[in-house]
């Protein structure tokens, strides 16, 4: 069964770093900028989803 949550935590991280590479303000670890901010923040929703899910296995 595929891990969905996994995948779109992994394309949420990748979709951040592309940002910060083309971005000047955007560092791989701090967003400076709304579009950055917004990427950085679904990243890190998702991030927390999936480590809390691990450690509720049941859930
Ligand atoms: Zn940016």
């Amino acid at each position: 069964m595929p891990d969905d949550l996994y995948e779109r935590y992994q394309a949420a991280h990748r979709a951040y770093q592309q940002h910060a590479e083309c971005c000047s303000p955007c560092t791989r670890y701090i967003p400076d900028c709304p579009e950055g901010a917004r990427q950085r923040k679904a990243f890190e929703r998702l991030q927390d989803a999936y480590t809390n899910r691990l450690k509720r296995p049941n859930r």
